[in-house]
């Protein structure tokens, strides 16, 4: 076999200010890590020998029908305004139509320096490229919309980072790299046509039915409610919310200093850089929202009627909330057994938080375990969950199979992050099993998997991660 990636490129026939055609630059030594079948048979790629895929995904020989570009945008980082990023150790090889309709994004990331690139060094380690590859598949088969790994190489050279470090390019799959930044850029710098340019192709791309500027920012209002809603329920804080890793197509993307929570609290913070905690777990809605205002204010640019736009804008925006809290009960309700709508129910789940985050509960395995009454040892004061319990007992009376619901909205298996960590000083060693291990078994997060008991439990004191990096 040989290998066969059927491009259909897109985003190359926008205006070439969009982007900067650039390709990736070679390197020494490439070895193949990681390859996705299950997702290649998706995007109807054809698997061909590993020599073949070893050059393609090193960026070592560019496959037949890719144009590759780095793309251009800019964004709010941590709360302000840089008016230019852009791929800077990226380039998006090309699109194809999957199996199932859909077009995606074929990126390299950690493929070298681009015109984006100013002081980055357009390369990336193998830590972050294992822990993106483990974790967004590990989200994808949690069913939370992210974007995905097709495969993972080590170049056989070394990044400079806290000290030498093996480097790693790794293949992203996205419905499209299209950011809240991307729009940003064209509306910063008064590019009235590329901005309705771009507006077009994103409605084109991902929500064919949106009716101009303001549609489009409805559906992208509803994704990323969605989205974030989806975050808030398995634990998982992002990290670095900043508008150019805002996706368009509401799909979790740039996997830098993200993390699980193991015990629940609300104002967990991993990423070293994120001093103020203004991407804390519990901070990620509001800031979804402050995103999708960003958005909202690009868009409205275009408009030929500003002020109707600036009202409808406001509406949308300002409805946000409400819909990141409909969606966000939708699915505490469910890890509670819940699948009935009552009054009290918000405040049966807050009061399970509270306890939880005084308690220092594991917050995977307290939901797992709400269903077989082991839940009260997750807890320093188990009478604290028994106090609860009973009028949570009395509403589940009202119930028809809670457990059930609660099998399928309560995990077993998240990435650790001192499994992760774990992980990445195996493979720096030579050693993937680890690697290859958590795959298998995170793609089956909802089921008992008995020889991976090992992989539940939360950090001993000794392996608990503080602070994750951005790679
Ligand atoms: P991020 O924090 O990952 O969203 O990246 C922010 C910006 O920095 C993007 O424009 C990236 O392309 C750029 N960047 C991150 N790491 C590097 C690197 N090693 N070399 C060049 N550019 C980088
Ligand atoms: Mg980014
Ligand atoms: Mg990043």
């Amino acid at each position: 076999m040989t290998l066969n990636i059927p491009f259909d490129n897109s985003y190359v026939r926008l205006p070439d200010s969009f982007y900067a055609r650039q390709g990736p630059v070679p390197v020494r030594a490439p070895q193949l890590i990681a390859f996705n079948n299950s997702l290649a048979q998706i995007l109807r790629v054809t698997p061909g020998d590993v020599h073949e895929m070893t050059e393609a995904f090193a960026g070592n020989k560019v496959p037949e029908g890719a144009e590759p570009i780095a793309q251009l945008y800019s964004g709010h980082q941590f709360g302000n305004y840089n008016p230019q990023l852009g791929d800077g150790r990226a380039v998006l090889l090309g699109e194809t139509v999957g199996t199932d309709g859909i077009r995606r994004d074929i990126q390299l990331k950690g493929s070298g320096p681009t015109p984006f690139s100013r002081q980055g060094d357009g390369r990336a380690w193998l830590g972050p490229v294992l822990r993106e590859y483990v974790v967004s598949e590990a989200m994808h088969a949690l069913g939370i919309p992210t974007t995905r790994a097709l495969a993972a190489v080590e170049t056989g050279e070394t990044v400079r980072r806290e000290g030498p470090m093996p480097g790693a390019v790794l293949t992203r799959v996205a419905q499209s790299h299209l950011r809240v930044g991307t729009f940003q850029v064209f509306a910063a710098r008064g590019q009235l046509d590329s901005l309705r340019r771009l507006t077009d192709y994103a409605i084109d791309r991902h929500y064919p039915g949106a009716e101009g500027p303001m549609g489009l920012l409805r559906a992208v209002v509803a994704a990323q409610a969605r989205l974030i809603a989806g975050w808030m329920n398995v634990g998982f804080i992002h990290g670095v919310m900043n508008t150019d890793n805002s996706s368009i197509a509401g799909e979790t993307i740039d996997y830098g200093p993200c993390a699980f929570m193991d015990r629940y609290h609300p104002n967990t913070v991993f990423s070293s850089i994120d001093r103020a905690g203004r991407y804390a777990y519990s901070n990620q809605p509001d800031i979804a929202v402050w995103n999708a205002a960003q958005l909202a204010t690009s868009l409205i640019q275009q408009a030929e009627d500003k002020d109707a736009a600036v009202e409808e804008a406001t509406e949308i925006v300002h409805a946000m909330p409400d819909l990141l809290q409909t969606e966000w009960q939708a699915r505490f309700r469910a890890k509670i057994g819940l699948t009935t709508k009552e009054d009290g129910d918000q405040q049966l789940i807050s009061d399970l938080l509270t306890r939880m985050a005084q308690n220092q509960a594991d917050f995977t395995n307290t939901f797992r375990a709400l269903g077989d009454s082991a839940a009260r040892d997750q807890f320093t004061d188990p009478q604290a969950f028994d106090q609860w319990a009973e009028g949570w007992q009395a509403r589940l009376a009202r119930e028809e199979d809670p457990s059930a619901v609660m099998a399928k909205a309560n995990p077993a298996f998240i990435p650790r992050n001192h499994r992760i960590e774990q992980m990445i000083q195996s493979a720096v060693q030579g050693d993937y099993t680890p690697f290859h291990r958590l795959n298998t078994v995170l793609a089956r997060p909802f089921e008992d998997q008995l020889d991976a008991l090992d992989l539940t439990r939360p950090p001993t004191e000794g392996e608990v991660v503080h602070a994750t990096f951005c790679g």
